[in-house]
C-alpha cells in the first residue's frame, strides 16, 4: 500500500474507502467553493502556473542546486496539502493514481456518489486542443462542471448512470486509455479519468518535473513465460515503454521500474500471458509509486 492508503485507505487502498466519496465529507472540507475555483480557472491553473509557480522555465528552475529543491519541496507540500489553508487556484491537494479497469469497475458501480457525468478532458484541450469526451466526474464535482458549458460535450449525452459509465470506462481503457482517480481536495474522490501519457497533465509534470501529481497504481505486470507467443502486439499498447520484445528468448521481458501498472496491455494479448499482481509483492517494487 502507498501512504495515501495508509493515511487515507481505512485498512485498504485509499480509493476503496467509501468514506472518501460522501458528501458529510465534501461538505466539511467546503468542496463545491473549492472545485468551482479550480475548475473557473484551471487553464490557468495548470498551463501558466504550475502549483502556484509560473511554467516558465519551471524545469530550469527546479534543477538549481538549492531552489530548486525549495521550489519542488514547496510543490510537492501544495499538491498534497489537506491543510485548511489550501488553495484552489494554486491546485493545492489535487493529485491522483493509476488504476487498473478492475478498480474503476468497483469505484463507479458502487463508491462513486450520484450524480455521474462524462465531461471533456481539460489536459488534451489545453495540451493538444482537442475536445474528447473521457473524463468520469461525480458527487459534487459533477454539479460545479455543469455550470461551466466549455467542459460539457454538446452532441452527447453527458449525464450517465453508473451501467453507462462502466460501460465508457472499459471503452477507452480496451482502447488504450489509462485509467486514473483522483483527489480533489484530499481526500474527497470525485473523477475517473482516462489518460494519455504525455497529454495527461499529472503525467506530465511527474515526467518532466519529477512531481508526485500522480502516482503508479497498486499493481505492476508480469508475464507467463509458458504463455508468451512473442507475437508483440503488447509492446504497441505500453505507453510507459516497459515492454519489450527479446526474439532469443521468443517472449517479451518487462521492466518494472517503467511499469505503471495500469494493465492496458492486457487487452492487445489473445493468449492470456498477462496478469496484473500487487505491487508489494515484487520485492524490487515495494514502496515505489
Ligand atoms: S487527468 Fe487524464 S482524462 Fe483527466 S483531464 Fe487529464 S488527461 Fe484528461
Ligand atoms: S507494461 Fe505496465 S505500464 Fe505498460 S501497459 Fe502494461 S501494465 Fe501498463
Ligand atoms: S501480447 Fe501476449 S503473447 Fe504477445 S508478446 Fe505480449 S505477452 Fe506475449
Amino acid at each position: 500500500m502507498c501512504q495515501w492508503c495508509m493515511k487515507h485507505g481505512a485498512g485498504g487502498k485509499w480509493y476503496m474507502n467509501a468514506k472518501n466519496y460522501s458528501n458529510e465529507l465534501a461538505d466539511s472540507l467546503l468542496a463545491r467553493e473549492y472545485l468551482t475555483e479550480q475548475w473557473r480557472n484551471f487553464e490557468n491553473i495548470y498551463i501558466r502556473k504550475i502549483m502556484g509557480f509560473s511554467s516558465i522555465d519551471l524545469g530550469y528552475k527546479l534543477q538549481m542546486p538549492i531552489i530548486g529543491k525549495l521550489l519542488k519541496w514547496n510543490a510537492e507540500k501544495m499538491i498534497h496539502s489537506d491543510s485548511k489553508n489550501r488553495k484552489a487556484v494554486r491546485g493545492d491537494g489535487h493529485f491522483g493514481q493509476v488504476i487498473p479497469l478492475e478498480d474503476a469497475k468497483v469505484i463507479l458501480g458502487n463508491l462513486a456518489a450520484e450524480p455521474i457525468i462524462e465531461n471533456y478532458c481539460m489536459c488534451r484541450w489545453m495540451q493538444r486542443g482537442i475536445k474528447e469526451c473521457c473524463c468520469i466526474n461525480f458527487g459534487q464535482l459533477s454539479g460545479v462542471i455543469e455550470k461551466l458549458p466549455r467542459f460539457i460535450p454538446q452532441n452527447l449525452q453527458y449525464k450517465i448512470s453508473r451501467e453507462e459509465a462502466i460501460e465508457r470506462i472499459e471503452k477507452h481503457n480496451k482502447r488504450g486509455y489509462i485509467a486514473s482517480v483522483w483527489f480533489q481536495p484530499v481526500p474527497y474522490i470525485n473523477a475517473i479519468c482516462s489518460c494519455e501519457n504525455p497529454e495527461c497533465g499529472g503525467m506530465r509534470l511527474r515526467s518532466d518535473f519529477g512531481l508526485h501529481t500522480v502516482y503508479k497504481s497498486e499493481y505492476a505486470i508480469k508475464v507467463n513465460p509458458d504463455k508468451c507467443q512473442a507475437c508483440g502486439m503488447c509492446v504497441q499498447k505500453c505507453q510507459f515503454g516497459s515492454l519489450k520484445l527479446v526474439p532469443s528468448l521468443k517472449r517479451v521481458i518487462v521492466d518494472p521500474m517503467k511499469c505503471w501498472g495500469c494493465g492496458i496491455c492486457r487487452h492487445a494479448c489473445k493468449h492470456d500471458a498477462l496478469e496484473i499482481v500487487p505491487r508489494e509483492s515484487i520485492p524490487g517494487l515495494r514502496g515505489i509509486y
